[in-house]
Formats: C-alpha cells, structure tokens, sequence
C-alpha cells in the first residue's frame, strides 16, 4: 500500500516524464513532499504558473513528448487557463496536475477552491476530478494516452488532498481501454484512391499543409510526395517546415498575413489537397470565395475537423503520415508544367519584404539568424513579431517553430522557449517577441537564469502593441486608442500622433538591458544594422545563462501583406 501522492510519482516515472513544470502550494504540497529527493524527474519552479504552462507547452511541442505541470488548487490552477486554452487550439499534448481541496469541502467555497474541471471543460481535450483513491492510476494513464493520441491536446487531472494522502494500490495499470475514445488508426484506401484520383486530373493542383503534418512527424512523407508530383505547396503557419521553406516548390504561408503567390494559389487552383489544417478563420479570408474553382480533398485525424469551416468534397479521417505514405504508393508526376510555372513567377515577382523602411528591420534580424544560426528552435509571441517570424525565418524541419496560432497568446514565446531549452539543451533556442509580448512574462528572466539556460531573446521595441496600431493605422483612421506603451500622463492620447516623439515619452518602459541585468541575465541594445552582428556573438558566447538583445525598430513598420478582415485572399493590400 502507498500513498496517493507516490503512487502519482511513480506514474510519472512509468510515463517516462524526465521534466516536470510545477509550482507548489497548500493543496499540492504532499505530492511535492513526495518528489523531494527524487533523481528521475527535473522538477523546474517558473515564477508564474501562466509561464509554467506555456513552458511545459514549448517542452511538448520542440520534442513530440507530453509536457507536464504540477499546480495548486485556486490561483494555482486558474492560472493555467490561458495556456490550457493555448494548447487545446495548438493540439498539444499536456498533462495538468491541479491540487484541489479535500472532497468534502468541495462545493464550500473553501479556501483557494475552484472547480478547475468546469472551467476548463471547453478548452481541454478532457478534464477529471479523481474522487476515489483506487481510480487514480487507470485515471494517470488515461491522461497520458488522451492528451498524446488523435488530435493531441491538455488533459487535467484535479487531485483532491484526501486523495493524494489516502493509502491505496501501488499498482500503475499497464494499458488503456476507455470506452467511447478510440482514435483512428488506419486509413480508408478508398477515400485515398479517390484523393489521387482527383490529383491525377488536376491541371492546377495545389498542397496545403497545416499543422498536423508537423504533429504526425509527416514530414519527408510530404517532400517525397510534393517531389513526385511535382504540384506547388503552401503551408498555413502551423504548417510551417513541413517542407524545407527553401524547397523550391514552396510558395509560402496562406493567410491573411500569408505570400501573394500562396493566396493566389488557393484562389485559382483546381484540387486544393489539404492535410492536417483546420481551415481556421486567418486563412479562409472570405469563406465563400475560399478555393472557389477548387474540389477539396481534406486528410485530418480528427473527424470534428473536416467540413467543420469549408466543406470538403473527399474527406479522408487519418493520421497525417499514414495518410500520405499510403497515397506514396498511388502517386505519380503530374503533367502541370504551365501552372506551376505561373505559381513561380508570381513567387518570385512578389516577394514578402520590409525593403522599404531604412534602417533596421525584423526582417534583417531574421535573415541573420536565417544566416547564422544552424536549425535553431524559435519560438514567438503573438503580434508583429510573430507575423515577421512566420513570413521571414527558413526552417529545414519539423518543430523549429513555436508559436501560439489558435489562441493568439501574448507572453507565450519567452516561457515556451524556457521549455524548449530544457527540453533541447544542445540546440540553440531564441525566442522573438515584441516589447509588450515581454512583458507579460518578464519575471521568467529568473528562471532562465537559475536553470543558466542560454537562450537568446530577441526583442523588437517599437513602444506599441504594434499589430493593434496598424489596425487603427489602417481601419481606424490612426486613432492609437491604447496603444502606445511610451504613453505617460500628460501626453495628448487624441493627437494621433503617437509617431512623432516628444518630450514628454518615456525613453524605456522597462529599460529591458538594466532589467535582464537585474537578473543576472546579459542585456544588449542595438539600434542599428551594424550593431547586430556583435550583439548575437556576445550572446553566442555566454553559454550559462540568457541574453535578451533589445533591437530598437521603426515605430509604424507594419506587416505587408494584408487581407482585410471580409476580403478575399486575393483582395491584399501588398503594401500596408
Ligand atoms: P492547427 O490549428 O494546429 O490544426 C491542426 C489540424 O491538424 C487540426 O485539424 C487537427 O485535427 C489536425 N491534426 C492533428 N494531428 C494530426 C495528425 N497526426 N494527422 C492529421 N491531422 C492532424 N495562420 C496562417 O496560416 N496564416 C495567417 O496569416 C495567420 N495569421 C495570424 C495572425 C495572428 C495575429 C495570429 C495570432 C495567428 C495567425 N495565424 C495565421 C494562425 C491561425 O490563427 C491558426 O492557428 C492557424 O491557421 C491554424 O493552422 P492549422 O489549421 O494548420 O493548424
């Protein structure tokens, strides 16, 4: 007989979680007790139980492993929310312990209770309350195998504290069977002749590629198959790397932020086959003209997911890789020379670029880590920084990006990039965010620092919330309601001038280098071009810690191109 808290330890163990992201307090304080001492599991204390989530999400995602977090009950447990909902919209698989208070104070507003599980149902691939000690382990295993099969996804586990301390089995179930969730695991050959079928009579055949091609591992499937046939691909950004991005027949992201040449594809293109995307809302621009001449062929593991947003005229529910090794073996080249010829020029003609600002600009920095740094792991936060990062940066593979796409999460990239190192401690991660992105998890400078994790955090100050100013640039007729994070008391919010400095600005809110020298960690401000070379040697060479590299970037760039919120894809504006 062991406790529940062991048995708990042991599962972990059994699942083979080497990291752990965890936070104690009061209802989860024995099940801490019982990972003192123990050699197996790293267990890694963020300074914020929002972090910790995005953390352990950023250790999931760069290594196909299921991340895990250890929270308390009440605040401890509802500040995982965001990154619950961040996980679910990204299919990533997590495992969220939460303390909960003893069974019989449930449901009396007990101090620090929360009923975690009601609010996190519509944003978890599952969530469970363990009522009875002897439920704990087959309800651990269920966990682990929900969150990492089909479509992936954060799974909680709310522990309450007679539970955790009650005796019971020390047995740890060695397999799974849960009635009513049976993931698919074979593919129909059928509905895939009928996807090549249609291929093979395609005379503008177009791939798109989202996510679950990154998810499934798919990805020298999907060169193999881009390269038998010959037809162009376009991928969404969750897509990204699913191909070489230098791969001569990619044509770029789709989306409203995506390349000319890959919107303009989906709008001409006569058998759009996509696999592992979702057809989320940034990519369909207007749904009705959405790949209008187009018959559609939609692989995904998720039968929830096809004609969900676009109906589809082949369906096909399986597992990416599997799907595509299947058609592997129907596939052919394709006689298609003059389309594909058409997809290229309009690549090459219109490039994505920020040549028209002087001067230092994201795509500059991005085109020197393209340059030197061999496959990094980047992650992003959510914004500007994030729609550079996904139009500029080449990836030769499979999770080197990290980004929150669904949920749109500020405050993400930084704690992502923490678990992705922990997870990766040979390769080199950055993370790029904007200055407001930053500082919604700055205090994570701390646990980089302790855990001397050599991340390079790439910061883009332009002292706004700039993807919100270019809406109000471009749709609000430059009223910059809130959005100036130089703004201070006394300045005149109704100018609409927030461009043009004055004297009345604040320089730095923070000053980022004192900030990260604050922690121990190294700081670097770079103004221009010629400063970014030594900037990211200096950062190169401090290998025990962090480094967060301020580039200070023209305040009103925005991110060209740009399909406006009702237009078709092929309504963009090329230069906003
Ligand atoms: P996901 O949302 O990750 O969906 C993956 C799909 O694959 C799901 O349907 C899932 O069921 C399926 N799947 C999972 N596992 C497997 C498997 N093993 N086999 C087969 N299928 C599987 N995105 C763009 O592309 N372009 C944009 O211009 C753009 N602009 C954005 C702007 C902002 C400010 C933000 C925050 C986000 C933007 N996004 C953009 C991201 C966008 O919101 C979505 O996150 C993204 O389009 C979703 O891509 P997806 O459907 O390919 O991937």
């Amino acid at each position: 007989m062991i406790k529940g808290t062991e048995l708990l330890v042991k599962a972990l163990k059994e699942e083979g979680v080497d990291t752990l992201f965890a936070y104690p307090g009061g209802q989860a304080v024995d099940i801490f007790d019982a990972l003192y001492g123990e050699e197996d599991i790293d267990v890694i204390l963020p300074r914020h139980e929002q972090a910790l989530i995005h953390a352990a999400d950023g250790y999931a995602r760069s290594t196909g492993k299921v991340g895990v977090c250890l929270v308390t009950s009440g605040p401890g447990a509802t500040n995982l929310v965001t990154g619950i909902a961040t996980a679910n919209y990204d299919s990533v698989p997590l495992v969220c312990i939460t303390g909960q208070v003893p069974l019989g104070l449930m449901g009396n507003d007990a101090f620090q209770e929360v009923d975690i599980v009601g609010i996190t149902n519509s944003i978890s691939k599952y969530s469970v309350t363990v009522r009875r000690r002897e439920d704990l382990g087959r309800i651990i295993k269920e966990a682990f195998y929900i969150a990492r099969t089909g479509k992936p996804g954060p799974v909680v586990i709310d522990i309450p504290k007679d539970i955790q301390v009650a005796m019971g089995s020390e047995e740890y179930p060695s397999e799974v069977n849960i009635r009513g969730y049976k993931p698919n695991e074979s593919v129909h050959v059928g509905q895939i002749k009928k996807a090549v079928a249609a291929l093979k009579k395609a005379k503008k055949p177009l791939f798109l590629v989202g996510g679950g091609v990154n998810i499934s591992g798919a990805n020298e499937s999907m060169k193999k198959l881009v390269e038998i046939t010959g037809a162009p691909i376009i991928t969404t950004i969750m897509g990204k790397g699913a191909v070489p991005t230098d791969h001569p027949l990619y044509l770029g992201n789709i989306g409203i932020h995506g390349s000319y040449a890959a919107n303009h594809a989906v709008s001409e293109c006569d058998v759009l086959f996509s696999i592992g995307t979702r057809f989320n809302d940034r990519i369909t621009g207007k749904i009705s003209e959405f790949a209008k001449n187009a018959k559609i062929i939609h692989i995904d593991i998720d039968s929830a997911s096809i004609s969900k947003n676009i109906v589809v005229d082949i369906p096909v529910v399986a597992d990416a890789k599997l799907a595509i090794d299947t058609i592997l073996e129907f596939a052919a080249p394709l006689n298609i020379s003059q389309w594909v010829n058409t997809a290229l020029e309009w690549k090459e003609k219109y490039p994505i670029t920020m040549k028209k600002y002087d001067g230092l600009t994201p795509e500059k920095v991005i085109n020197y880590i393209n340059e030197n740094f061999d496959k990094p792991i980047v992650t992003t936060d959510v914004g500007q920084n994030q729609l550079w990062t996904t139009q500029y940066i080449k990836l030769e593979g499979n999770r080197q990006l990290l980004t929150s796409g669904g949920l749109g999460t500020m405050g993400y990239g930084f704690p992502a990039a923490i678990g992705a190192q922990l997870g990766n401690p040979d390769k080199t991660v950055i993370a790029i965010s904007g200055d407001g992105g930053m500082q919604m998890n700055i205090q994570e400078l701390a646990t980089a620092v302790v855990y001397e994790l050599p991340l390079i955090l790439v910061v883009f100050n332009n002292g706004y919330l700039g993807n919100v100013r270019q809406w109000q640039e471009l749709f609000y007729n430059k009223r910059y309601s809130s959005t100036c994070l130089k703004y201070r008391k006394g300045c005149d919010r109704q100018c609409g001038l927030c461009g043009t400095p004055d004297e009345k600005c604040m320089t730095y809110v923070p000053d980022f280098v004192k900030l990260a020298e604050s922690y121990e960690a190294q700081g670097i401000r770079v103004f221009n071009e010629e400063e970014m070379a030594a900037a990211f040697e200096k950062a190169k060479q401090h290998k025990n810690g962090p480094t967060l590299i301020e580039f200070i970037i023209e305040r009103e760039a925005n991110v060209s191109p740009m399909v406006p919120t009702g237009k078709t894809l092929a309504d963009m504006i090329m230069d906003c």
